[in-house]
């Protein structure tokens, strides 16, 4: 049976699409970035330490940053 990702914050309600920002504790509680920090980073339920929920980098930024060090590569040595 797969884990279920919760889509919304379990304090506010708020909806946490893929992708947005959320933060989650070992027990998959699922809080928005205002209630993880009014909570003191910690779950009110489980009382577990909340942690930022993994998300996808996009492809684009990816490619940016590794032309960004390749450069800086290139222009440090010499
Ligand atoms: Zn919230
Ligand atoms: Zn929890």
């Amino acid at each position: 049976m797969a884990l279920e990702m919760k889509s919304a914050c379990e304090q506010c309600g708020k909806s946490l699409a893929d992708g947005h920002l959320a933060f989650i504790c070992t027990y998959e509680c699922t809080f928005c970035p205002y209630g993880a920090a009014a909570l003191e980073w910690r779950c009110p339920i489980c009382r577990g330490e909340l942690v930022r929920r993994p998300g996808r980098v996009p492809p684009a930024e990816t490619a940016l940053s590794a032309t960004e060090t390749a450069g800086a590569l290139n222009s440090g040595v010499g």
